[in-house]
């Protein structure tokens, strides 16, 4: 047993409000716990795609230097041993489709499992079709069920899920021979399904996990002082209830819903293209105002792949010889520009950002854009994005809100921890990780790359 001690290593989303990489080795049995990267993934199209790739993104930190992961082929000219000269069983578990937990997945050799849900791999699968998933030697992915342990040599690995719809979303708890590890991915108790993240919770402390990694990239200054006055963690009040002044997620989707329904003209909006549950709500409403939803065709091939339904495509001119293209003409209902102009109230329409100056061949009475939280992200951008929108004659409304957060709030996040009470809690996916404190055990930043053991309650740097 000793031989065999559990190593934990983290490589991204130590200090950071993205990325999500750290690995559990028993022997030489490792799992790979998501697999993003830290940097903007939006920024990383300058590395050219050739047969240094993976390389290139080694050396500029961002993929992390773990051995025996990669294909050899693309290390040659680094010190870094490639998956044939190593003898690891590896897996990486993904939690869900946001490239912060996932960009990196393409680079990992074909004979290392990569795991996600069943609708995470669709999506993903349906992005690649079109050159625009992540950066890939051209592998394929597995699946896992909820619930259902995978076993990975000496480590188990059993996924939770916390929300069932779009690509899903899903914490793990691992076990290994003398160490039990809670990982949250992304944290919210007030997020889509409440019930089902009360539930990991409780799974978490039944099984007493020893280590949880924990999102609490809201434990910064701002929502500190907006919350308890005070940046000091210690002022924190741990609850299980909604910060006053905040809505939940039903209500905020409430509140969406009022921004697309009710309208007199046409509606067009920019939702950002992966996100499901936003088409799924957007299709419920079309149906509800009877009205047609249409998209451009790379978010109608999403939507047509993911929800295996028919699909209304606005073409203007769009053509590719691209398979993925071709498959979506066969299933499609095209809409014209001219169908819109002629009754606009009939429509939704999804308008890119790239193509945002069609909005002014689109001029009408009373017709609005919603910033439904697709791209542009960058405020510079947003800016652009409102002019051009008022200029071609629209009403601007946005998904933004002041009163509604995505991640846990800090005393929902604090609960959580309390209730589960784990020997270490990792502060994990935000710039402020050690002010999320345990009850009883005590807090650890872990130093990146470095190997840690459990011993007597705590965790210990590894001698090398
Ligand atoms: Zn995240």
């Amino acid at each position: 047993m000793e031989e065999h001690k559990t190593e934990i290593i983290s490589y991204a989303g130590m200090r950071e409000s993205m990325g999500a990489v750290f690995s559990i080795v028993c022997g030489k049995d490792r799992v790979i716990m998501d697999f993003g990267s830290a940097f903007d993934p939006e920024q990383t199209g300058y590395i050219k795609k050739d047969g240094n790739w993976i390389l290139d993104k080694l050396n500029k930190g961002i993929l992390p230097p773990i051995e025996g992961l990669y294909p050899g082929k693309y290390l040659r000219k680094s010190s870094l041993r490639g998956y044939r000269d190593c003898d690891y069983n590896s897996a990486v578990f993904v939690s869900h489709l946001h490239l912060d937990h996932m960009s990196n997945i393409g680079a990992v050799d074909a004979n290392v499992p990569i795991y996600m849900s069943e609708n995470a791999r669709k999506l993903e699968y349906a992005l690649e079709d079109m050159g625009k998933g992540v950066d890939t030697i051209g592998r394929s992915y597995s699946v896992f069920e909820n619930m259902t342990p995978v076993q990975v040599g000496k480590i188990k690995v059993i996924p939770i899920m916390n929300s069932p719809y779009s690509y899903n979303m899903y914490g793990f708890l691992i076990e290994t021979p003398d160490l039990k590890v809670g990982y949250t991915a992304d944290l919210s108790l007030s997020y889509e399904c409440p019930e089902m993240v009360h539930r990991e919770m409780e799974i978490f402390r039944d099984k007493k996990v020893n280590i949880l990694y924990c999102d609490n990239c809201n434990f910064n200054d701002r929502s500190l002082i907006r919350f308890f006055g005070s940046a000091d963690p210690e002022k924190i009040v741990p609850s299980d209830e909604i910060p006053e002044g905040m809505v939940s997620f039903d209500e905020h989707y409430r509140y969406i819903e009022s921004l697309f329904k009710g309208n007199k003209g046409l509606v067009v909006f920019n939702h950002y293209e992966r996100e499901m549950l936003d088409v799924q709500k957007i299709m419920q409403w079309t149906a509800e105002e009877g009205r047609t939803r249409v998209f451009e065709p790379e978010a109608a091939y999403l939507v047509y792949k993911f929800f295996n339904s028919n699909v209304s495509v606005y073409l203007n001119g769009y053509h590719s010889d691209e398979p993925w293209f071709t498959e979506l003409m066969k299933s499609r209902t095209e809409v014209s520009r001219e169908d819109i102009m002629k009754a606009p109230y009939r429509y939704y329409l999804h308008n890119s950002f790239k193509n945002i100056n069609e909005l002014f061949n689109l001029r009408s009475e009373d017709g609005l854009y919603i910033h439904a939280d697709g791209d542009p992200f960058s405020s510079k951008e947003i800016a652009l994005m409102k002019k051009t929108v008022r200029e071609a004659g629209f009403r601007f409304a946005s998904y933004d809100t002041d009163d509604y957060y995505q991640h846990g709030y800090p005393n929902m996040v604090k609960y959580f921890v309390d209730v589960i009470d784990p020997d270490v809690v990792i502060g994990y996916h935000g710039r402020n990780p050690e002010r999320l404190m345990a009850k009883n055990g005590y807090n650890l930043v872990p130093e990146k790359g470095v190997p840690y053991v459990f011993e007597n309650g705590k965790m210990i740097k590894k001698d090398r």
